[in-house]
């Protein structure tokens, strides 16, 4: 059996502690390639550069391994690394270790989650890894250790098809971790989205950002467990269709003029 080849990608930038992280607790599972974006790219979502050249810049991480930073997305990183750099050969993609939780409806904003979405169509297994609080350097050791154990279950069990892993793991103190569960994606709903301000010159700008409503997330979800201070693991897929809705949409009887 050939080592194990793994890509690793995040959203935080090649710089990012949780990719050092990331890196240091599976660099000895196999042959481990590192694309990442040269800045911060958080929040972009699935965007992948369409109308511009990509570059690809050698780096080193800080065992000295060679890595790669990319001019591009999240999503890029993942094809330039696959296709590039690894010719094709992938056996996992790891994505993170995130600064900050991707739960719930924000996994659509996310980079992180959206680069192993990626490699989830280019066939290839993925994990996406968050630490549920922004700046916990703690957060980091937790789950890169987990990262590690997951990734030796993905291949002893393999990974369904078509399937990526959201992996959230708390932002407490190592200690007050309960455990893992296994959850289904919940729901993040935010109040004050839009902050409005006047700049000096009395024009209006505005940012976005909002506080998550509170309310009691759903039994079995990734909110919930994280909030509990238990690991949470969310298998996710590509299809978005809600087959519910097919059948009373066809009722309306849609055609041309
Ligand atoms: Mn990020």
């Amino acid at each position: 059996m050939h080592p194990m080849r793994i890509l690793l990608t995040n959203d935080d930038g090649i710089d990012a502690p949780g990719l050092q992280a990331l890196y240091s607790a599976v660099a000895d599972l196999g042959e481990v390639t590192v694309v990442a974006p040269d800045r911060q790219r958080s929040a972009v979502g699935h965007a992948v550069t369409l109308h511009k050249p990509l570059r690809l810049r050698e780096c080193r991480m800080a065992d000295g391994a060679v890595a790669w930073s990319s001019s591009g997305t999240p999503s890029d990183c993942i094809a330039l690394g696959y296709d590039v750099l690894m010719a094709d050969r992938a056996d996992l993609v790891i994505s993170g270790i995130n600064d900050g939780a991707n739960l719930g409806w924000d996994v659509t904003y996310s980079g992180t989650v959206m680069a192993a979405m990626e490699a989830v169509m280019l066939g290839v297994p993925a994990i996406a890894m968050s630490v549920a609080a922004r700046g916990a350097p703690n957060g980091y050791e937790a789950a890169a250790r987990f990262a590690r154990r997951l990734a030796l279950s993905a291949f002893e069990h393999g990974m369904p098809q078509g399937v990526l892993l959201n992996v959230n793991v708390p932002g407490c103190p190592q200690g007050d971790i309960q455990g893992v569960c296994v959850t289904t994606q919940g729901r993040r709903e935010y109040i004050d989205r839009v902050d409005t301000r006047t700049d000096p010159r009395g024009h209006a700008y505005y940012w976005l950002a909002g506080v998550v409503k509170d309310e009691h997330p759903a039994t079995g979800s990734d909110v919930a467990a994280v909030a509990a201070n238990f690991v949470s693991v969310t298998p996710l897929q590509l299809d978005l269709t809600a087959y519910s809705a097919c059948e009373p949409v066809s009722q309306w009887q849609l055609r041309v003029e």
